[in-house]
């Protein structure tokens, strides 16, 4: 599923690609992604105009369009963008696709539709509305602190809940617990202000170093957990198996000797 890291790759690549480019045509591929605009709408909005700038918050990206408004996508499980100039080809059967009045087109494809397309007058009013706590990343250590004070249940589940925080999900939640050296089912409430500092600081250098990678597993620093997600794999520091549990429905790999329970 694209957490933060992956949607700010997609942000780097659509300010790299799309900005600033007409829209001549658009095409929704799956309307039941709509939320609050009819496909209609939506080409009406985008006719004629550009996307101008963009803004990234948790697993959302914002592309602004006027005055008026925000394109608002989510990626939902396995959703991503694709850009191509006049030349080359984009999935015709893409959640959208915006074709560009140059020839050039941005195709946002959600496979399993399961991605999120909205209209929005101003982001923040948006994240209010969807009920999103701050970007994980924005987060300094005495926010972070407050965050986590009162809170019950495990920290896994704490990381990712994107009314708390916004950004962080399976993957990464794991990646961050194995660089913090905590047990993904350690009650919040169990942490002492050393163990939060240094869960804070983990939290920050794996979103860095992850969106350094662009997200992909391969490139990613050789101490990380995230490639070693299978059957079989070793611990990346101390090589012992990695182990794979379910809590609150999804599974956490940790590494039972660096993430004593
Ligand atoms: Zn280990």
């Amino acid at each position: 599923m694209p957490e933060l890291p992956d949607v700010e790759t997609f942000k780097r690549y659509l300010d790299a690609t799309a900005l600033h480019q007409p829209i001549g045509k658009v095409r929704v591929g799956a309307p039941r992604l709509l939320h609050g605009i009819t496909p209609q709408g939506l080409g009406r909005r985008l006719h004629g105009r550009a996307l101008e700038s963009t803004r990234r918050h948790g697993k959302y990206l914002f592309a602004r369009v006027d005055e008026a408004g925000w394109l608002v996508l989510h990626f939902g499980m396995s959703g991503r963008l694709q850009y191509a100039t006049a030349s080359g080809q984009l999935p015709q059967d893409a959640e959208l696709l915006l074709w560009f009045e140059n020839k050039a087109g941005l195709a946002y494809i959600a496979p399993r539709k399961l991605g999120r397309i909205d209209w929005s007058g101003e982001p923040d009013d948006y994240i209010a509305s969807r009920g999103l706590g701050p970007d994980a990343l924005a987060l300094d250590y005495a926010r972070f602190r407050d965050l986590a004070r009162g809170r019950r249940g495990g920290v896994k589940s704490w990381l990712m809940d994107q009314g708390s925080l916004a950004g962080i999900g399976n993957l990464y939640a794991d990646e961050i617990l194995f660089q913090a050296g905590i047990h993904p089912g350690q009650a919040v409430a169990e942490l002492d202000d050393n163990t939060l500092q240094a869960l804070h600081k983990a939290l920050r250098r794996v979103l860095r170093q992850a969106i350094e990678a662009r997200a992909e597993p391969d490139a990613m620093p050789r101490s990380f957990l995230l490639p070693h997600r299978h059957a079989g794999a070793r611990c990346p520091r101390c090589g012992e198996r990695v182990a794979a549990i379910k809590l609150a429905g999804r599974t956490a790999c940790f590494c039972p000797r660096c993430q004593p329970g």
